[in-house]
């Protein structure tokens, strides 16, 4: 799944490849994609691509409809000392997407002319520009979790609106983690990769993250000291900023192989820890796997995967 380094490189190369670009359309080729209605995607016609950010895991196409374009600023000199109505902010329309597990954004040069079709294939959406480049967000799978909403303001998509702080932020400081974490009786691991606790951090960077800091996925938060939460913060955005300078200016296409090649634990059950040689270990959940050094985190004691202990009773 694209985590905060991913969806950052992400709008980075949209920045890079295609502000200033006039949509001509974007379709859904599977329905329950869209979660909005209200304005629909026919809306986007004609609008340009102003700016491309980031909110958590959620990449957001900030665009002006055609009809806006240069307006309000005229009007706004001559007005003498009335206050120029802020008109720009709330006539933009924002096409925000979450990528969920498996969905990636693929660019391309030249864009077949004809919409997307509802079909069994990856394709779940289709944004094409009036110069015939565009993307297509993909998820392989017949259930698409991958989502997408076309609205004026970020906060009315519910999982934008309900988001924590983001840890790239520049007041995201050791003392704003320790506010997170105080008497929260469950465990690290899973605080970190709730979005509304903090935003960005999934199953991969979270794991990261607590093999960098040398720390037990499974220590309740509330037990970490200061000097643990100042440790904590510092492998918190260092992680996540080393792997964002790592895939910046790479292509999307490039993104998925760099971010697994950056990772030292994550998804490396059974290899070597690339620290002190151990083994990587793994405790299986219901639908996703933590990994983590034993060695490193747990002070050489393995972790009880119920899973496997299930398994040999
Ligand atoms: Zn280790």
């Amino acid at each position: 799944m694209p985590e905060l380094p991913e969806v950052e490189s992400l709008a980075a190369d949209l920045r890079e490849r295609a502000l200033g670009r006039v949509i001509d359309r974007a379709d859904i080729a599977e329905f329950s994609v869209l979660k909005t209605y209200d304005p629909p995607l026919a809306a986007l016609h004609g609008a340009t691509l102003t700016d491309v950010t980031r909110h958590g895991k959620f990449l957001d196409l900030i665009t002006t409809p055609a009809s806006n374009s240069g307006g309000s600023s005229a009007r706004a000199s001559s007005s003498g000392d009335r206050l120029p109505q802020a008109t720009t902010a709330g006539d933009q329309l924002h096409l925000i997407t979450h990528l969920a597990r498996g969905g990636w954004l693929r660019w391309r040069e030249e864009m077949p002319s004809q919409p997307a079709r509802p079909g069994k294939g990856p394709l779940a959406f289709r944004l094409r520009f009036t110069d015939g480049a565009g993307f297509d967000l993909t998820e392989a799978g017949t259930r698409k979790r991958l989502a997408v909403y076309l609205v004026h303001d970020p906060a009315a998509v519910p999982g934008v609106a309900s988001l924590g702080p983001d840890p790239l932020a520049p007041d995201f400081t050791a003392d704003v983690l320790g506010g997170l974490l105080a008497g929260r009786r469950t465990q690290i691991k899973g605080v970190l990769r709730d979005q509304k606790i903090i935003a960005g951090i999934g199953n991969a960077y979270s794991d990261e993250v607590l093999h960098a800091a040398r720390m037990s996925p499974f220590r309740l938060a509330s037990s970490l000291t200061t000097e643990d939460v100042e440790a904590l913060h510092k492998v918190i955005v260092e992680t996540l900023r080393s792997a964002v300078e790592r895939s910046a200016g790479l292509a999307a296409s490039e993104l998925k192989k760099e971010k697994k090649a950056g990772l030292a634990v994550h998804g490396r059950t059974g290899e070597k820890c690339p620290v002190c040689g151990d083994v990587i270990r793994e405790v299986s959940f219901a639908d996703s796997a933590l990994q983590y050094c034993a060695t490193c985190q747990t002070g050489g004691k393995p972790l009880a995967d119920r899973r496997l202990s299930r398994l040999l009773k």
